[in-house]
């Protein structure tokens, strides 16, 4: 039997509304050999999924998703797979992230305050929304204490009705940076849910064209968004630049018809992806070994047969 596994879940560490050990119990229950713990900012969950999953035999690969910008490109997501998690340099980095994340969540709650009082509605507690939130302060937290209130009925009305109206932009980090810390950190850096940023092939491809000499590993080929079509191009994009395809649900909890390890029902994503990616940081791991595959397996960079 293929060995499956899910590399894109969020735990209550950040967005997400399991925890860690929850992920992890949902995961062997799935029949999942692997997953990834890739939450927003933060690696605060990972050791306790991995501690959870030697329990019951499931592989918990350290991950992180960052939100980045590149060229005129702002909340382009970036996963980071089996980086150093415990690194001091890393945590600093990111406490100063959380920071940033809490004061903006704090914007936008007053925003929000001063739009629904307008309305003569009552108004949200910041305190409600920062216990909520615990790690890394998100707008879907935000949404789920306007749902609890009552104000709003579902995630796609807080957002249209109040989260993008009273939006307060994030800090994103450069993407040249984020990719250099993950690999300084032995991990891989990959393009996650490529789809989201644009569902033109040819754009993605010149999007991937300039991420390639800027260190980029791999691309998530397999994830919510991506129809069959999508993904077998990413998958021939990836092949050729001698990247890794890696894939998963973007499990949260809180979408409907969302499951771990199959999102919306067509999701497969085999162990082959753990496999290179483990290859990659254990090559990372040798001091002055090659940092990247070698050329041959790169493929031609600017091959770009399917967009003239
Ligand atoms: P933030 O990082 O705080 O800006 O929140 C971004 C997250 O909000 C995304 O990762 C999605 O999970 C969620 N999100 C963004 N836009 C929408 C939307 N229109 N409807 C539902 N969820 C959304
Ligand atoms: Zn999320
Ligand atoms: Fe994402
Ligand atoms: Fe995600």
């Amino acid at each position: 039997m293929k060995k499956l596994v899910d590399l894109h879940v969020h735990s209550t560490f950040s967005d997400g509304v399991c925890t860690p050990q929850e992920l992890v119990s949902m995961a062997k229950s799935a029949g999942l050999t692997a997953i990834a713990i890739a939450d927003h900012d933060t690696v605060a969950g990972v050791d306790q999924a991995i501690t959870a999953g030697i329990a019951v035999g499931v592989e918990v690969l350290p991950a992180i998703e960052f939100s980045v910008e590149f060229k005129g490109y702002r909340d382009v997501h970036l996963l980071g797979y089996c980086l150093d998690h415990r690194d001091p340099i890393l945590l600093d980095t990111l406490d100063a992230f959380r920071e940033k994340r809490e004061k903006r969540g704090g914007a936008i709650v007053e925003r929000l305050n001063e739009k629904l009082r307008f309305e003569g509605r009552e108004r949200i507690s910041q305190e409600a929304v920062s216990a909520l939130a615990g790690g890394s302060l998100g707008r879907p937290h935000i949404a789920q204490i306007l749902i609890r209130q009552g104000l709003v009925k579902d995630m796609q009305e807080a957002f249209v009705r109040y989260l993008i109206p009273c939006d307060v932009p994030k800090r994103y980090f450069p993407i040249a940076e984020a990719i250099d810390l993950i690999r300084r950190l032995h991990g891989a850096a990959v393009l996650a849910h490529p789809m989201h940023i644009t569902k033109e092939h040819c754009e993605l491809v010149s999007i991937i064209d300039s991420l390639v000499p800027l260190g980029l590993d791999g691309i998530e080929s397999w994830h919510n968004g991506a129809t069959a079509n999508d993904s077998a191009f990413l998958s021939a994009v990836a092949e050729k630049r001698g990247l890794i395809c890696t894939g998963g649900s973007d499990f949260h909890g809180i979408e409907e018809g969302v499951a771990m390890g199959i999102g919306r029902g067509e999701l497969q994503v085999g162990y082959e992806s753990v496999a290179l990616l483990k290859g990659l940081h254990e090559g990372r791991l040798i001091p002055g070994a090659p940092s990247s595959p070698p050329p041959a397996r790169r493929g031609r960079a600017g091959d770009r047969r399917e967009c003239p």
